[in-house]
């Protein structure tokens, strides 16, 4: 009798000895809120629809992926709940053997409805972004006025069986000041993970500016008013937050100090945008065309190469610290956060 054949990935590693687990794939370029920090208010380019990857185009290159050493994917966007029957693309990606963990970002608009597909089609964690509880502010930030919809899209989540949400907030100076406590609590009370994400400068108004940031360290210091908070040693380790533990052992949070701290010596992710570019940095100012390859026929090798190769190329680190940093030609919602 032949043995069953076992799965066995090779690693992915980078040129500067970085074991690469995790694809974010972007779905869709497209998103029903317009927040200042990532898209413009008005006049948005879309990319056409004909160039995004298709469901069977992406899962083949998940496939690809999941033999050379990713087992991680999560599903984003511009908003990945604005493409079409998204529960049939994660049942497809959760039937890729090495696949071990499907997560996605989401602005939670949608979520009402579609939290129970989702979680049967085999999505297992979510990132929900909020960035105020007031709803003046959430509207103002969003340019949307639908706090509600949000808070009912994650409590439809909670009802459908996820048990891992994390709330990202972008922290942004004389503006997440006030809504720093009031997301803390929240996230205590109803079993949220707060992440608070440095403001980058990857919006399309391209007003960032490092005055615009709220450092982890203010918003550490602002929460430990209240709390008193025990850092997790290898939080780094396992993704970009540095993760603290509440002393009372109720809840954690963590910060992505993107920009006065960045993780990129830690850093294990790759990124695929909805038209089919492999990144392999947010702030990649080169890209790899995926979708040509797919289109034109390649065969599985040489899309593994294709990937093998820019993944050795893959960017030390950021350059937001430094005067020879080059802003990324897509804003924020057309790479995929
Ligand atoms: N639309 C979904 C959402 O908002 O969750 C997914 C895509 S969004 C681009 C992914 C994440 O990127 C969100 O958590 C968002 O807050 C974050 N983000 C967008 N622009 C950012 C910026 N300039 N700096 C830091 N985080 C940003
Ligand atoms: Fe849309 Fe997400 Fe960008 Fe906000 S952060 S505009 S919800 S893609």
């Amino acid at each position: 009798m032949t043995a069953p054949v076992s799965h066995t990935p090779r690693k992915l590693i980078d040129g500067m000895g970085r074991t690469i687990v995790n694809l974010r794939i972007s779905v869709t370029d497209r998103c029903n809120f317009r927040c200042t920090y990532c898209m413009p208010e008005n006049n948005v380019e879309f990319m056409e629809r004909s160039k995004l990857l298709t469901f069977e185009e992406l899962t083949r290159i998940a496939t690809i992926v999941s033999k050379m050493g990713i087992s991680r994917l999560r599903i984003t966007g511009g908003e990945p709940l604005m493409r079409k029957d998204l529960p049939s693309l994660i049942q497809m990606l959760n039937g890729i053997n090495g696949i071990e963990d499907i997560a996605m970002t989401t602005n939670a608009f949608f979520l009402k409805d579609q939290a129970e597909a989702l979680w049967k089609a085999g999505l297992k964690r979510l990132n929900v972004s909020l960035d105020a509880l007031d709803p003046e502010k959430f509207r103002d930030v969003n340019r949307k006025d639908c706090l509600s919809e949000v808070l009912n899209g994650l409590e439809a989540a909670k009802k459908a069986g996820f048990k891992s949400i994390k709330i990202n907030a972008v922290a942004m100076r004389n503006f997440s000041e006030t809504e720093i406590m009031s997301l803390v609590d929240m996230g205590r009370t109803e079993g949220f993970e707060m992440r608070f994400i440095e403001f980058m400068p990857l919006d399309s108004d391209q007003v960032w500016a490092r005055e615009k940031v709220l450092f982890g360290s203010e918003i550490i210091e602002l929460i430990g008013q209240k709390y008193d908070l025990v850092p997790i040693d290898n939080s780094r380790e396992i993704g970009p937050a540095s993760e603290f533990t509440f002393a009372d052992g109720k809840g954690k949070i963590g910060i992505i100090t993107a920009v006065s701290n960045p993780f990129c010596d830690h850093c294990n992710r790759i990124r695929m945008t909805a038209d089919g570019t492999l990144r392999t940095c947010l702030f990649s100012t080169q890209e790899t065309n995926l979708k040509t390859l797919l289109r034109e026929g390649a065969s599985d090798e040489e899309i593994d190469q294709a990937i093998t190769d820019a993944v050795m190329l893959k960017e030390p680190g950021h350059k937001i610290n430094l005067d020879s940093f080059e802003r990324p030609k897509r804003a924020m919602h057309a790479i995929g956060g």
